[in-house]
């Protein structure tokens, strides 16, 4: 008979704290655009076979040991992920859907034979580590600002074989990291124009249908780095993922977002559209999700949340191509592009490269992306950073 693992439980956390603590490094400065500066604790909760989940740790920020024959440096045993804890105009540090995040690591984990979890626990252990690092790293007197939180599992252990590892270690940590989003730009740089520049993608596919395009795991990012890098050598921000599977051209996301369009129909109906998640080639964005969710509760006809230049759209996620965007590009009913995600928030697109022209994509009347985008991106702010109550800014 198997022994009954222990489940991941917060209320055995143990808590050793750092007698050295870091210099918080300014907002947006060379530090935080090194990408490397990290908060001064981390949390460290080690699974195995025999045992299960073994009590979480906070601990001082720090290397990690492990052996080279940890699986997760052969086999890509190894799941993350990405968000982040704002402090809000109203003095709160806030998440955004952490249990949206929390459920999302637990399947990640389980795509590469690794343990699952109880969200509400995972919740539990970020609270109390945001306890710890928040307040110092967020200071009250800069509200509007965030820290970017880094949940990962790796296969660890001393196992060279080509099986699932029979240890376990799932890792927190928190860094100042700089608003890649485009309204910030890195100190000495060169200001840029607002909107991404997206390459669409030839040979190249990021996920693929019975792959693992859905769950976040590292093994979806590496092997996309060389799109990327002759993406940036030939003047593009990001790759726009094409799929040629089923059908041609067909879009799924951009870099590390999902990706939207807003197009009016030939029928001229508004929609936004975004791919769907039923082949499980798109990973579930937590800001992509929020997205459809508003603008189906808050763009519809009688809402108070319609503006003059913003009117009722239809939300649509459906398998769509390049060759659709195209055609609404040179008809002119292409209104606007954009990317979502916790990293990119929401980010224009000013224009996509598709058999080597740029289709030049509408950045609104200040040139600052167009008018759902903007809504949309504030809704979220709002939210975000407290200036409107909701469900969603869950209060650490
Ligand atoms: N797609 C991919 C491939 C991503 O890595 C991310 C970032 N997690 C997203 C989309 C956006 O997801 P989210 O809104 O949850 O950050």
């Amino acid at each position: 008979q198997k022994p009954t693992l222990a489940e991941l439980d917060a209320s055995k956390l143990i808590v050793t704290k750092t007698t050295t603590v870091r210099a918080v490094p300014v907002p947006n400065s060379k530090e935080v655009w090194s990408f490397k500066e990290c908060t001064d604790h981390m949390v460290r909760v080690t699974y195995t076979d025999s045992h299960g989940w073994h009590a979480p740790e906070i601990v001082p920020y720090g290397p990690l040991m492990i052996m080279p024959t940890a699986s997760c440096l052969h086999y890509a045993t190894q799941c993350f992920e990405g968000m982040k804890v704002y402090r809000g105009y109203d003095g709160k540090l806030r998440l955004f859907r952490p249990d949206l995040n929390a459920k999302r690591l637990a399947m990640s984990s389980t795509r590469v034979a690794l343990p699952t979890f109880d969200p509400e626990e995972f919740v539990k252990i970020l609270h109390a580590f945001l306890a710890v690092d928040g307040p110092r790293w967020l200071p009250e007197s800069r509200p509007g600002t965030f820290l970017y939180v880094r949940p990962a599992i790796i296969g660890n252990g001393e196992q060279l074989g080509v099986i699932a590892p029979a240890e376990t270690l799932l890792f927190i940590i928190a860094t100042p990291w700089p608003d890649i989003s485009g309204d910030a730009v890195p100190p000495g740089a060169a200001s840029k124009p607002y909107g991404l520049k997206l390459l669409a993608s030839k040979g190249d596919t990021r996920a693929w249908p019975g792959g693992f395009g859905y769950a976040k795991v590292g093994a979806n990012y590496g092997p996309t780095f060389v799109s990327h890098m002759e993406g940036r050598r030939r003047g593009y921000d990001q790759i726009l993922w094409l799929l040629n599977t089923e059908k041609e051209f067909e879009v799924t996301e951009a870099g590390a977002s999902n990706f939207f369009v807003v197009w009016k129909t030939k029928e001229g109906k508004t929609e936004l559209v975004t791919a769907p998640l039923g082949s499980k080639i798109i990973l579930d964005g937590i800001t992509r999700r929020s997205v459809l969710e508003l603008a189906s509760k808050r763009l519809i006809e009688g809402s108070k949340y319609l503006e003059e230049s913003a009117g009722i759209v239809d939300v649509v996620e459906r398998a769509f191509t390049m060759l659709e965007i195209e055609e609404a590009y040179r008809e002119g009913r292409l209104m606007e592009a954009f990317v979502s995600g916790t990293a990119y928030f929401i980010t224009p697109v000013s224009a996509i490269n598709f058999k080597d022209e740029d289709l030049e994509i509408s950045m609104g009347s200040k040139g600052q992306g167009g008018t759902y985008a903007t809504l949309i991106k504030k809704w979220l702010i709002d939210i975000k950073y407290g200036n409107e109550q909701h469900e969603w800014g869950v209060v650490v």
